[in-house]
């Protein structure tokens, strides 16, 4: 079979100079074309290899897609990042909330959600414009912590350690009820960390009820519920 001549052609960063030359390895015959590639390393590649697609540069390719954009530390990659852990990973003490959310396709690529949202200014933070709505372009902006607030005026913000959550997310993350949350911070005023971290106390309540009912309130339900109202009362 002729070898086909490749000089002059292109594949991929590959630009084909002239054949080189062919090795016989296992009694089979190898052809190489010397190629360049747009980095400029020149070096000698197996003609099937170009042509299969299998080599498509000297690997600056592998190289330059590692560096990705060179964004790896900027606020949008960041946002970005976190906005796919977020919504994909199990692990995220927000899964729950998030994962059923809508992702734009095209935005699993990080250059495509930087093509959209640009440089994420600064004190920003992505903001979805439709709370009930996911990710995508049309749904999404930076704005700032008030503006996002101000959107969203029956939400409340609380910022501990560092992460910032309506009490809403920050219920499930802290596993605790949210109405509990609420209590605590309208009606008591307790402090963000006491808000967060306090263990729930409900323990007393049913120890009392246990202690004074067990022995005489055995007979209806109904009436072991009456007794607990009155000793709460007390
Ligand atoms: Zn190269």
């Amino acid at each position: 079979m002729k070898l086909e001549d490749l000089s002059g052609k292109r594949f991929d960063r590959w630009r084909v100079i002239k054949r080189g030359k062919s090795r016989i390895k296992n009694k089979r015959k190898f052809n190489y074309f010397i190629c360049e590639c747009d980095c400029g390393t020149v070096k000698e590649v197996l003609n099937w290899s170009l042509t299969r697609g299998i080599s498509k540069s000297c690997g600056c390719i592998i190289i330059d897609k590692l560096k990705t954009h060179g964004k790896s530390r900027s606020g949008v990659y960041k946002s970005w990042y976190s906005m796919l852990r977020r919504c994909l990973n199990k692990n995220h003490p927000a899964y729950k909330t998030y994962s059923k959310l809508y992702i734009d396709k095209k935005w699993f690529k990080f250059e495509s959600f930087y093509k959209d949202m640009g440089e994420r200014p600064n004190r920003m933070t992505l903001d979805r414009i439709d709370n009930s709505k996911g990710y995508y372009k049309d749904n999404c902006r930076w704005a700032t912590w008030v503006q996002q607030a101000n959107n969203r005026k029956d939400n409340v913000f609380l910022t501990f350690k560092g992460a910032t959550h309506t009490l809403k997310e920050w219920s499930r993350i802290k596993n605790i009820n949210y109405s509990t949350l609420k209590e605590r911070r309208s009606r008591h005023k307790w402090s963000i960390e006491d808000i967060l971290t306090k263990e729930v106390q409900f323990a007393k309540r049913s120890r009392q009820w246990k202690k004074s009912d067990v022995s005489t309130a055995k007979s209806s339900p109904r009436t072991r519920v009456k007794k607990a109202y009155v000793t709460n009362a007390q």
